[in-house]
C-alpha cells in the first residue's frame, strides 16, 4: 500500500456569485431570441387563461341585470374557446421552453467537458479526482434540473403572475387594491426561509452521506463485525447516523413547517380581503358583482404561478452554487504556456531542480542529471524518496519549482502538450479505454494516422491478434456498455497508443505491477517492442530491472545519491549495493511501493 502518498488536495476554485451572474446574463443573452420567443408564447398562454374570469364577471352582471340567451351562449363559446386555446398554447410554450433548456443545458455540458479536457494534469490530480467526479456528476445534475424544469417554469410563474395582477387592475383598479395585501408577508417569510433552508438542506445531504458511508462500510465488513464482535458497536454507530439524518430532516421540516402555512395565508388573505373590500364597494355602488367576481378570481387564480415561483427559489439557489462550481472550472490557470520554441536534439537534462508538493517541504532537493539519447536508466531508492515525481518532472507533467527539465534545450513546460508528448511519455499503470471505436482510442494519439499505421501500432504491441478477431475490427465499438476489453488488451491499446505518438523518451513508473504474472510477461513482451529504439527511465520498484538497465541512479530523500552501472554500484559498495544484495538475498520479498 502506498502509505507515503499522502495527497494535497487543493480544491478546484469555484466561481464566485458575481461571475455566475455574469455567466447566466451571457446565457441569457446569447439565447435572447429563442427567449423572447419562449416568454412570448408563455405570454399569450397567460393571456388566454386570463379571458375566462372576465367572461364569467360579465356573466354575473348579465345574469344580475338581465340579459338575453344568445348573449350568454356567446360568452360560454368565448370561454370554451378560450380554454382550447390556452391548452394549445401552454402546450407551445412548454415545448419551446424545453427546448431552450436542453439547448442551453448541453452548451453548458459541452463548455464543462472541452473546459475539463484542458485542464492540467497536474491540477487535477492535486485537487483529487473526487471534487471533479462530483462537479461532473452532482452539480451538472442539480444544473440540468434547473435549466430544464426550473428556468422555464421560472419564466412562466413570473410572466402569469405579472400579467394576472395587470388583469385585475385592468378589470377593477379600485377592486384590486388588496392584492398587495400579502406581499409583505411572503416577503419576510421567504427571506426568512431562505436565510436558514440552505445551510439546513446541505447538513441533511451530509448526514446521508455519513448514513451511507457507514451502512456500506457494516455491510462490506460484514464478515470482520462478526469476528471482532462489533456488532454492538456498529449498530450503534448507524444509530446514531440514523438519528442525525433525522434531526436535520427533522431541522428542515420545520423551517418549512414554519413557511408553508404563512404563504398560504398570504395567498388567501387577498383573497378573502378583495371579497370583503368588494362587498363594500358594491354595497356603496362603486363596483358591479361582476367586476368583484373577476377581481377575486384573478387573485385566486394568481396562487399558482406565485406557488410556483417560490417553491423554484431554493432550487435556484443550489442551481447557482452549481454553476459556480461547474464554470469555476475555467478559473484554473494553465500550467504551462508554449514559448514557440524547438526542442533542438533530444537530450533531456535536469539541471538542479526542486520540486514541493507542499510549501517549504522540498522533495526533490537539487537534482541534476544527463540522460543519454538511447540509454536505459533505472531509478531505484526507498520508498517516498521522490522517484516518481522525479518521473513526473521528466515527462514535463508537473514543472519543477526551481532549476529546470530540457529537452534538447527547450524547457519541457516551454511546449506545447501535443509537441511534448511526441517528445517524451509517462507510462503508469492507468490507463484507459475510451468510449469510441478502437481506431477512435488509437486515434487520440496521432489524430492523421493511416489505417495501416494503426495496424503497425496494434502488431507492435502484439495486439494485432485479437483486434483482428473483433467483430467489426477497428470500427468495434469499445468503452463501458460496448465490446468489454480485459485489462491486458487494454494496457496493450495504451501502448499502441505510444507506438503511434513516437515519444523519443519513455518514463516507466512500475507499469505492470498490477497485474497477473501471466498477463504481465505478455505485456512485457508487447513493451519491449515499444521501448525499442527509445531513451527509457525505468522507475524500478524490483530490482531486476536495474540490473538489467545501463545506468542505475539512486535516489534517496530527493537527491541522486549514485549513479552508475550495476557493476559500478556494486563495486563501490554504497547504497545501491546494499539494496541489491537485500533484495537478491531474498528474492520472494521484492521491494513494493
Ligand atoms: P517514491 O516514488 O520514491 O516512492 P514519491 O515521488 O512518490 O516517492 O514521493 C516523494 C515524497 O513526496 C513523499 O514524501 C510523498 O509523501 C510526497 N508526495 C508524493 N506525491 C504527493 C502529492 N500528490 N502530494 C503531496 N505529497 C506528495
Amino acid at each position: 500500500m502506498a502509505l507515503t502518498t499522502e495527497p494535497v488536495t487543493r480544491t478546484l476554485p469555484i466561481a464566485d456569485m458575481a461571475s455566475v451572474r455574469r455567466h447566466a446574463r451571457g446565457l441569457l443573452h446569447e439565447h435572447r431570441r429563442t427567449m423572447t420567443k419562449v416568454i412570448g408564447l408563455h405570454a399569450l398562454a397567460a393571456l388566454a387563461s386570463l379571458v375566462a374570469p372576465r367572461l364569467v364577471g360579465e356573466l354575473v352582471d348579465g345574469v344580475t341585470h338581465g340579459t338575453t340567451r344568445a348573449h350568454i351562449d356567446t360568452l360560454v363559446i368565448w370561454l370554451a374557446t378560450s380554454v382550447v386555446l390556452q391548452t394549445i398554447l401552454v402546450w407551445a410554450a412548454r415545448r419551446a421552453s424545453f427546448i431552450m433548456g436542453e439547448t442551453v443545458f448541453a452548451q453548458l455540458r459541452e463548455q464543462f467537458i472541452s473546459r475539463v479536457t484542458a485542464l492540467p494534469l497536474s491540477t487535477v490530480e492535486r485537487a483529487g479526482t473526487g471534487d471533479l467526479v462530483s462537479r461532473t456528476t452532482n452539480d451538472v445534475e442539480a444544473l440540468s434540473y434547473v435549466v430544464r424544469f426550473g428556468i422555464p417554469s421560472l419564466f412562466v410563474a413570473v410572466v402569469t403572475t405579472v400579467l394576472t395582477v395587470a388583469a385585475a387592475v385592468l378589470a377593477g383598479p379600485l377592486v384590486a387594491v388588496p392584492i398587495v395585501i400579502g406581499v409583505p408577508i411572503m416577503w419576510f417569510s421567504t427571506r426568512w426561509y431562505l436565510r436558514l433552508a440552505p445551510a439546513g438542506y446541505l447538513r441533511e445531504r451530509a448526514t446521508y452521506a455519513v448514513a451511507n458511508g457507514v451502512i456500506s462500510e457494516t455491510v462490506d465488513g460484514a464478515r470482520t463485525v462478526d469476528a471482532l464482535g462489533l456488532r454492538a458497536r456498529r449498530r450503534q454507530r448507524i444509530d446514531d447516523a440514523v438519528g442525525s439524518c433525522f434531526d436535520a430532516e427533522a431541522y428542515t421540516l420545520r423551517l418549512r413547517m414554519i413557511w408553508f402555512p404563512q404563504i398560504e395565508f398570504a395567498y388567501l388573505l387577498p383573497v378573502a380581503a378583495t371579497l370583503l373590500w368588494g362587498g363594500y364597494l358594491v354595497a356603496g355602488g362603486h363596483t358591479t358583482i361582476g367586476v368583484v367576481t373577476a377581481v377575486v378570481l384573478y387573485v385566486q387564480q394568481m396562487a399558482g404561478p406565485l406557488d410556483e415561483l417560490l417553491s423554484w427559489l431554493d432550487e435556484i439557489q443550489v442551481g447557482a452554487t452549481s454553476l459556480a462550481r461547474v464554470i469555476g472550472i475555467a478559473d484554473v490557470p494553465p500550467d504551462r504556456s508554449s514559448t514557440g520554441e524547438s526542442p533542438q536534439g533530444r537530450d533531456i537534462g535536469v539541471e538542479d531542480v526542486r520540486y514541493s508538493y507542499r510549501a517549504g517541504r522540498d522533495v526533490l532537493k537539487g537534482v541534476s542529471l544527463e540522460l543519454r539519447p538511447g540509454e536505459r536508466l533505472a531509478i531505484v531508492g526507498p520508498s517516498g524518496a521522490g522517484k516518481s515525481t522525479l518521473g513526473r518532472l521528466l515527462a514535463g507533467i508537473d514543472g519543477p519549482s526551481a532549476g529546470r527539465v530540457d529537452v534538447g534545450g527547450v524547457r519541457l513546460v516551454d511546449l506545447e502538450l501535443e509537441q511534448l508528448r511526441g517528445e517524451v511519455a509517462l507510462v503508469t499503470q492507468e490507463h484507459h479505454v475510451f468510449v469510441g471505436t478502437v481506431a477512435d482510442n488509437l486515434l487520440l494519439a496521432h489524430p492523421a494516422a493511416t489505417q495501416d499505421e494503426l495496424w503497425s501500432a496494434l502488431r507492435a504491441v502484439d495486439a494485432d491478434g485479437w483486434a483482428s478477431g473483433l467483430p467489426d475490427g477497428l470500427a468495434t465499438m469499445v468503452g463501458s456498455g460496448s465490446h468489454a476489453l480485459n485489462e491486458a488488451q487494454s494496457q496493450q491499446l495504451a501502448l499502441a497508443r505510444l507506438v503511434l505518438a513516437d515519444p523519443h523518451t519513455l518514463v516507466l513508473d512500475e507499469a505492470t505491477s498490477l497485474l497477473d504474472p501471466r498477463a504481465a510477461r505478455h505485456l512485457e513482451r508487447s513493451l519491449a517492442a515499444v521501448v525499442q529504439g527509445r531513451t527509457v527511465v525505468a522507475i524500478a520498484h524490483r530490482l531486476h530491472t536495474a540490473h538489467d538497465a545501463d545506468r542505475v541512479a539512486v535516489v534517496e530523500d530527493g537527491n541522486i545519491t549514485e549513479i552508475g552501472t550495476h557493476d559500478e554500484l556494486v563495486a563501490a559498495d554504497g547504497a545501491y549495493a546494499a539494496l541489491w544484495r537485500s533484495w537478491r538475498d531474498e528474492p520472494t520479498v521484492h521491494p513494493r511501493r
